[in-house]
């Protein structure tokens, strides 16, 4: 067994033309994060911590080649790269802690979990999400963008 943390943050950017995606899931009426993928902090932590797995790095030159040279900006394809190096691994449990003042997020945690799960094949019942504006102490709970920790377990 494995376990491997990632963790991944955005800023929030004025552009009514980007939508907000976390986990795979489109959160309507809000600002959406800076980045040159869909910015999607939640899979960007979650590849992360795969790579801390594989030993093989996504975020970076690999995504930056997708992105730029494949004009792929789904973060979901960035996961499923990660996940191409797992080799005979499975992951068997996924664990994310978010920290952001908007959006709130607990109407859209049911649906971003069903996202997760079908990602990674995995059932709902291990996938762990909380999400804290830890008392307005950092920018994230300031509002200013979203901080995401993943932990991934696998055997
Ligand atoms: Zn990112």
């Amino acid at each position: 067994m494995k376990c491997s943390i990632g963790q991944d943050s955005h800023h929030f950017i004025d552009d009514e033309s980007k939508p907000l995606i976390l986990g795979g899931v489109f959160i309507n009426n809000h600002k959406p994060l800076k980045g040159n993928s869909d910015a999607d902090v939640i899979l960007h932590a979650l590849t992360n911590a795969i790579s801390g797995i594989t030993g093989v790095n996504i975020l970076g030159e690999i995504a930056d080649d997708l992105c730029f040279r494949k004009g792929i900006t789904d973060s979901k394809e960035y996961v499923k790269e990660a996940m191409k190096y797992l080799g005979s691994q499975v992951i068997v449990h996924v664990s994310f802690s978010i920290e952001c003042q908007t959006p709130r997020l607990s109407p859209f945690m049911e649906e971003i979990r069903e996202s997760i799960a079908k990602l990674l094949s995995l059932d709902e019942s291990n996938i762990g999400i909380t999400a804290t504006s830890g008392e307005g102490l950092t920018a994230f709970g300031r509002g200013l963008g979203i901080s995401c920790l993943c932990i991934v377990t696998v055997t």
